[in-house]
């Protein structure tokens, strides 16, 4: 047998647009946040068919999380409700601003924060809920906002796989939350390396992240037109953060979004072939998005079967030895050390979020892939776990 080369979990899909706008930026003498920078945030937001909602680009989606609830007012006493199901960034932000993480688990179906649960959860201090639209299938949210309206809890969509992702017919980021956090991670559906965008409708709190990405910086005090106050005067008004995102970083994200609906078919033709693939072996495979919604298919997450002869740990281990990349999405934040001991957490109060953890499985997934990297994969599970 010939070996293969390694099939990775994730790749970039960098063109040579997104190379020549890079080097475009390195020779202009302008390489943090500047013209292209802004020309991102207003093709965002055109992007999303909304010229006027704010789009506003940061270092991560980490940051993004962040400043969006800073801006929203949330602090200590209060509680933020998310899912156990998530990468920690969706949590750890609560905790930077001094406030409380209550987690909920998840719907079997679809992996995605139970809206219920919820509902169970909310308290006199909850102040926000953080639903994430896992694996790029749009939480239950024609349910959550009307629950979240009626006790004035504030929304904040972890968005870092849902770009495009549909709700109901419309774009994750023009839904009717508070705000909507993108990431540009490198293993992203779109990447600048490292970035995210902040997308907000309304104006005052567009403005406290604006000032807080960038120091607490405000040049809004004053008029710049009146030529009264000279261009190097400026005020602090908040202790803030370092957040903003470099043009360098822009040059990508201004090409890799005109290429998003591109990569978005790419990615749903391989969860098609996925699909047909695998469709005999004893695994559970990942749930479609509702009639006429956009799944971006950012991960295709597997779960072995109850009559899958092996576990999940061997089946990655076998994955391996046949040169494909894996990864689990995602160990529980519940189990995680620090969330555990925190908040006293234990395996039982999240048991279809445990079960789906000891299942499940990230194939590889990216615009890049060909048929014959799917049968590849396919092949391979299918060794791992029928012979
Ligand atoms: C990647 C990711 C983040 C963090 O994104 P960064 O841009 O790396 O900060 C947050 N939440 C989820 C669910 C993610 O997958």
């Amino acid at each position: 047998m010939t070996a293969q080369p390694f099939l990775p979990f994730a790749l970039p899909d960098i063109g040579e647009a997104e190379i020549a706008e890079v080097v475009d930026t390195l020779r202009s003498g302008w390489i943090t946040t500047g013209p292209k920078t802004r020309r991102f945030e207003e093709d965002f937001a055109a992007w999303l068919g909304e010229p006027a909602l704010h789009a506003l680009a940061v270092n991560s989606a980490t940051a993004g999380l962040h400043l969006a609830l800073e801006a929203l007012g949330i602090g200590p006493g209060d509680e933020v409700i998310t899912t156990t199901h998530t990468f920690t960034a969706t949590a750890e932000v609560v905790r930077y601003l001094g406030a409380d993480v209550v987690l909920v688990d998840i719907d079997p179906a679809t992996l995605c924060l139970d809206v219920d649960a919820v509902e169970r959860a909310i308290t006199p201090r909850t102040k926000a809920v953080i639903p994430v639209h896992y694996a790029g299938l749009a939480a239950d949210m024609a349910r959550l906002i009307p629950l979240a309206r009626r006790h004035g809890l504030k929304i904040v969509e972890d968005a870092a796989h849902a770009l495009p992702t549909t709700s109901g017919g419309r774009l994750v980021g023009t839904l009717a939350s508070d705000a909507t956090v993108f990431s540009f991670y490198a293993n992203k559906t779109i990447t600048t390396g490292e970035g995210g965008m902040v997308v907000v409708r309304d104006d005052e709190l567009a403005k406290r992240i604006k000032v807080m990405r960038l120091h607490g910086i405000s040049r809004d005090a004053f008029d710049r037109f009146t030529a009264k106050v000279p261009s190097w005067y400026y005020e602090i008004v908040a202790p803030g953060f370092k957040y903003n995102l470099t043009d360098i970083a822009a040059a990508l994200g201004i090409h890799q979004l005109k290429r998003a609906r591109e990569f978005q078919q790419r990615r749903e033709a391989v969860a098609m072939a996925y699909h047909q693939a695998l469709a005999d072996l004893p695994l559970q495979l990942p749930p479609g998005p509702r009639d006429g919604d956009t799944h971006s298919w950012h991960l295709y997450v597997v779960r072995l079967a109850d009559e899958a002869r092996i576990g999940r740990d061997a089946f990655i281990e076998k994955l391996f030895a046949a040169g494909i990349g894996c990864s689990v999405h995602y160990i529980p934040l519940h189990l995680q050390p620090y969330w555990r001991d925190r908040y006293g957490l234990r395996a039982g109060q999240f048991p279809h979020s445990q079960r789906a953890y000891e299942r499940l499985v990230s194939l590889p997934m990216y615009s890049r892939m060909t048929e014959a990297d799917v049968a590849r994969v396919a092949e391979a599970a299918r060794q791992a776990l029928l012979s």
